[in-house]
């Protein structure tokens, strides 16, 4: 049985002082997370001290990203022994804002995807389509090549370590999210791809998120789908009660 994961991307929102309100907020009722792993991904700055906020608590920090260098003259970036210095557990790779505002590229997220990897992180793959690729019936050749690419050269040994998140992009801060059927298809095909990439037994074990317009509202329907192990969520995740609720309706589903 996979654990349930619902983590919140931050995303570039919130004051120092909001973010840590929020994280204290989310810690106060770890009680009521049930079997879900939960975890909350601000922007790099804030890390510290929503770490500080949530430190003794279940819930894990990640970073929104990541350059693959161990370190050295690379200005504006931010390498894994920074992140693991502040006990960071889980790191974005290619998130859609990534890909598609910023330009990153498989062959770029790839050797990021290592780097988290090798750093002993946990990698939070983003894969997932554009409006016209749906519409042009390419959903599954987009997802197989992002998932082909980005994971190229990685050992199913390291798979403990991954995580794949489903994120149409055309849900992604719409309010339009996948149904639970056109959730589901996607989530059944990227563990039929993984377990061509690894095997059976290592697919199976590798927890799929949905992400894209989440709400407390509909997350019990998406989460009543086999292959849907969770959520990464962007702005039902800066509301505690919000979050809450999708945190529970994955504990519930996944009983
Ligand atoms: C996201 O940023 O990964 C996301 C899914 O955003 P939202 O929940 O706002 O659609």
């Amino acid at each position: 049985m996979r654990k349930p994961f619902v983590a919140g991307n931050w995303k570039m929102n919130l004051t120092k002082a909001e973010a840590v309100a929020l994280a204290s907020g989310l810690a106060a009722k770890a009680g009521a997370f049930g079997s879900t792993e939960v975890g909350v991904i601000p922007a790099f700055v804030h890390i510290d001290c929503v770490a500080a906020a949530v430190k003794g608590s279940p819930v894990g920090v990640g970073a929104q990203d990541m350059y693959f260098e161990k370190g050295g003259a690379f200005t504006g970036e931010v390498c894994a022994s920074m992140l693991t210095d502040l006990a960071v557990k889980y790191v974005l790779v290619g998130h859609s804002e990534r890909r598609h505002v910023i330009g990153e590229t498989d062959a770029l997220l790839n050797k990021k995807l290592h780097a988290v990897i090798n750093a002993g992180l946990v990698a939070i793959l983003c894969v997932g389509e554009k409006i016209e690729e749906r519409k042009a019936n390419k959903t599954f050749d987009v997802c197989k090549t992002q998932l082909v690419e980005g994971l190229k050269g990685l050992d199913k040994s390291k798979a403990g370590q991954l995580v794949i998140a489903y994120e149409p992009v055309w849900a992604i801060g719409t309010g339009l999210n996948a149904t639970k059927e056109q959730a589901q298809e996607v989530h059944a095909f990227i563990r039929g791809e993984l377990a061509k990439i690894f095997d059976a037994a290592t697919a199976a074990g590798i927890r799929i998120q949905y992400g894209g317009s989440v709400k407390a509202s509909n997350a019990a329907e998406l989460m009543s789908q086999p292959d849907v192990d969770g959520a990464l969520v962007g702005g039902a995740s800066l509301k505690v009660d919000e979050f809450m609720g999708i945190i529970t309706a994955a504990a519930a589903a996944k009983k």
